[in-house]
């Protein structure tokens, strides 16, 4: 073991896919990253399936598989959000008890008008629901639309650590916790799993460093852990954009139907990392994050 943090025993990482379709290079070599950082520093290491959204049928199993082919194992039984929403929604009620929740009535059409407006923070909700009235609330149920729920956050942006980025401080506003349909929203649940789960080490793809401050902030506000995270490059395509299932050569099953076997897209995979071996227990001891390329890395079929 080579980290700074070996020996943090009790905690854990993670990968928590989306069963949306197969999982890509850039999916894998997350996957990959998240695994190493554990191990190399003592941690369990646990799968999570957000399964909340976008579930295609049989991605889940052919996403373990995969995982599995590569070498990559994991502790307990993979968890599932679905069988969580009980433990959402009595987080969303607790907050809302605490005057911090409220009920939003505006369109995704509306939001992009009203965040585009000049002098809007980028990205942020712009609070259009936030001083409804009572009756104002009452006559847009009336219309028939369902509220979404949102966090009455009292700051606008908050500062997280990440082992490749160092400090970063972003953007937090009145960030949505239960949708419209009454599901959970992704900011809310993994705030709540990672916490519920143990995980005290967040490892995953650097487009999503921009909703950790909220993230982050929220687990603060529940007086739940904020886990140590860590933003890893992706990996893109020739043009430079996020490798997409249309890029080619892209999934496991791609790369054996051309004839490499797993270990050799591991062995690829690691390479790209700028280590070496063609298994994950091979590359632990030579893991150090301090080490990692910080650029994303350029993947041609
Ligand atoms: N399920 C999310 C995704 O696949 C990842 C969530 C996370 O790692 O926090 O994009």
């Amino acid at each position: 073991m080579t980290t700074a943090d070996a020996g943090a025993g009790a905690g854990a990482g993670r990968f928590a896919p989306s069963p949306s379709g197969d999982l890509h290079l850039g999916n894998l070599r997350t996957a990959l990253l998240a695994w190493l950082f554990a191990r190399s520093s003592g941690r369990r290491f646990l799968i999570r399936v957000d399964d909340l959204d976008r579930v295609r049928s049989g991605a889940e199993q052919r996403q373990l598989a995969d995982l599995a082919a590569l070498g990559l194992d994991w502790d307990g039984t993979v968890s599932h959000q679905r069988d969580r929403l009980d433990r959402y929604h009595e987080v969303v009620s607790r907050l809302r008890a605490a005057g911090l929740v409220y009920e939003c009535f505006c369109t995704r059409r509306e939001i992009q008008q009203a965040a585009s407006a000049p002098h809007a923070p980028l990205g942020a909700y712009p609070g259009t629901c936030r001083q409804l009235t009572r009756a104002a609330r009452a006559e847009r149920r009336a219309q028939g639309r369902p509220p979404a729920l949102r966090l009455r956050a009292e700051v606008q942006e908050f500062t997280v650590r990440d082992r490749l980025h160092g400090k970063f401080t972003g953007l937090v506003d009145d960030l949505v916790l239960q949708r419209g349909d009454g599901v959970p929203a992704y900011n809310l649940t993994v705030v709540v799993d990672d916490a519920d789960q143990g995980i005290d080490q967040v490892v995953r793809g650097d487009d999503l460093l921009p909703s950790t401050p909220r993230q982050a902030y929220l687990a603060e506000l529940l007086e739940l852990p904020v886990p140590e995270y860590a933003h890893v490059p992706l990996v893109v395509n020739a043009e430079g954009k996020r490798l997409a299932k249309r890029d080619g050569a892209v999934t496991l099953a791609d790369q054996l139907a051309l004839g490499h076997a797993p270990a050799q897209v591991l062995a690829r995979l690691a390479g790209s990392l700028g280590l070496h071996g063609a298994t994950p227990s091979a590359l632990v001891d030579g893991f150090d994050p301090a080490h990692l390329p910080r650029e994303a890395w350029s993947f041609a079929a």
